[in-house]
C-alpha cells in the first residue's frame, strides 16, 4: 500500500493524543487562570473517548504509518488510571513497517511522583516533563496555581530511578517572566542527566494574549547558554524532528531549542493530534478538526475510520507558522493548546 502523504509530501508519523482537557495548573500561556477558573465547563465524561476507543484508533493510526504515539493534555496525569491506556497502546507492538512504537507522555510533573512506577510498568518509554523555572516566585507564577517547584522535582527524581529515561525537560521561555531561568535551567538538566528543551512561545488557542515581543528567539537562548557552557550544533536524530538539537563541547549532554516561531519547521511537520473528545487535527493551530468519534459510535468499521484519516491526511496543506508573519493572528479563532496537547 502506497505510504500516506500529504499535499506537501509529509507523512503521517507521529500522533499526539489529549486524554483529558483537565489540568491542575493554570500555565498562563496555556491555560489563563482567569478565563479557566471554578466555572468553566470541561468536557463531560460522555464525550470523552474511552481507552478502548483511544487504542482503537491509535492502532488504525499505526496501520497508516505511525510510529510514535505521545500522551498529553490537559495534564494526562488527571485522568483516572491513564496507565492502563498506555498498557494497551504498548500492547499495539509494531508498525506494518516494522518500525518498534515510541511511546511517550509529556506531563506538568506535578502527579509524576506518585504515577512514574506504573506507568514504567505499562510500558511507557520515556517521559517528558515541563520545567519553566526552578525559582519558587517564577515557578508558581508560571502554574497559576502557587505551587513551588519541589514536587515536580521530586518527580523527575522518581522516573529517573524506575527507567523513564532520557527525561526531556520543557521550558517555555517568556520574556520578562522566566527568561532569567534559561542558564539556570540548563545547569539543572546538566547536572541531572535529562535533556533541557526551550520552546518558543507560541500564539496557540486565542486567550493567552500572545505578543511577539515575549517570544525569546531560540538564536538567543542558545547563545545565551553557550556563554556559560559552550555548546555545539548536534545532528537532528531523525527528519522531521521537532527540536534543534545541540551539544555541550564538554560532552555533558544535549540540549534541544524550538524555534516554531522564528525558524518554522512546516515542511518536515508528521504530526497528527487526536482530541480528547476524538477529532483529528492535522496542525497546531487549526481552527477544528475531523470527527473520528461520532463514526466510531455509530458503527464504523476500521476501514471506515482508516478512509477517513487517509482523507484528512491526503488533502492537507497546514503551514501555518510559515505563514504566520502574513496573518493576523486574531482574525482566526483557533483551537486551545490543552485541547490539542501541544
Ligand atoms: N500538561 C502537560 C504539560 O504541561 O507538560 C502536557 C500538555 S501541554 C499543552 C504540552 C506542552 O505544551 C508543554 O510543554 C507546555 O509547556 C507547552 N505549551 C503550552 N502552551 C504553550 C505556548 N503558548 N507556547 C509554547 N508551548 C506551550
Ligand atoms: Fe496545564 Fe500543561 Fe497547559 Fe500548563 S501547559 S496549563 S500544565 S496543560
Ligand atoms: Fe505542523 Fe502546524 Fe506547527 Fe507547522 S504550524 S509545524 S504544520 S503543527
Amino acid at each position: 500500500m502506497p505510504a500516506l502523504k500529504d499535499t506537501l509530501d509529509r507523512p503521517l508519523r507521529d500522533l499526539r493524543i489529549s486524554v483529558t482537557d483537565r489540568c491542575n495548573f493554570r500555565c498562563p500561556y496555556c491555560m489563563p487562570a482567569e478565563i479557566y477558573g471554578e466555572r468553566y465547563q470541561f468536557l463531560p465524561r460522555d464525550q470523552l473517548l474511552t481507552f478502548e476507543e483511544t487504542a482503537r484508533l491509535a492502532r488504525v493510526f499505526v496501520k497508516l504509518g505511525v510510529t510514535k504515539l505521545r500522551l498529553t493534555g490537559g495534564e494526562p496525569l488527571v485522568r483516572a488510571d491513564v496507565e492502563q491506556l498506555v498498557a494497551m497502546l504498548a500492547a499495539l507492538g509494531k508498525n506494518p513497517e516494522g518500525h518498534a512504537l515510541d511511546i511517550t507522555l509529556t506531563t506538568n510533573g506535578y502527579l509524576l511522583e506518585q504515577k512514574a512506577q506504573a506507568l514504567k510498568d505499562a510500558g511507557l518509554q520515556r517521559i517528558t516533563v515541563s520545567l519553566d523555572s526552578l525559582r519558587p516566585d517564577v515557578f508558581a507564577r508560571l502554574n497559576g496555581r502557587n505551587f513551588t517547584p519541589e514536587r515536580v522535582l521530586a518527580g523527575i527524581r522518581k522516573a529517573q530511578q524506575v527507567g523513564l529515561t532520557p527525561i526531556k525537560l520543557n521550558c517555555v521561555a517568556v520574556r520578562g517572566v522566566n527568561d532569567e531561568d534559561i542558564v539556570d535551567l540548563a545547569r539543572f538538566a546538566r547536572d541531572n542527566g535529562c535533556i533541557m528543551r526551550f520552546i518558543e512561545y507560541m500564539d496557540v488557542g486565542n486567550l493567552n494574549h500572545w505578543k511577539m515581543d515575549q517570544v525569546v528567539p531560540a538564536r538567543e537562548i542558545v547563545e545565551r547558554i553557550t556563554a556559560v557552557f559552550p555548546l555545539e550544533p548536534a545532528e537532528p536524530n531523525y527528519k522531521g524532528e521537532v527540536a534543534e538539537r545541540w551539544r555541550y563541547r564538554d560532552g555533558a549532554s544535549e540540549l534541544g531549542v524550538i524555534a516554531s516561531v522564528t525558524q518554522p519547521f512546516c515542511r518536515d511537520c508528521t504530526r497528527a493530534r487526536l482530541t480528547t473528545d476524538g477529532k483529528l487535527v492535522t496542525c497546531l493551530f487549526a481552527s477544528t478538526g475531523a470527527d473520528l468519534r461520532g463514526p466510531m459510535r455509530s458503527g464504523a468499521s476500521d476501514d471506515d475510520l482508516e478512509a477517513i484519516i487517509r482523507q484528512v491526511w491526503t488533502v492537507r496543506t497546514d503551514r501555518y507558522s510559515e505563514l504566520r508573519t502574513a496573518m493576523t493572528p486574531a482574525t482566526r479563532k483557533k483551537i486551545e493548546m490543552f485541547q490539542i496537547g501541544g
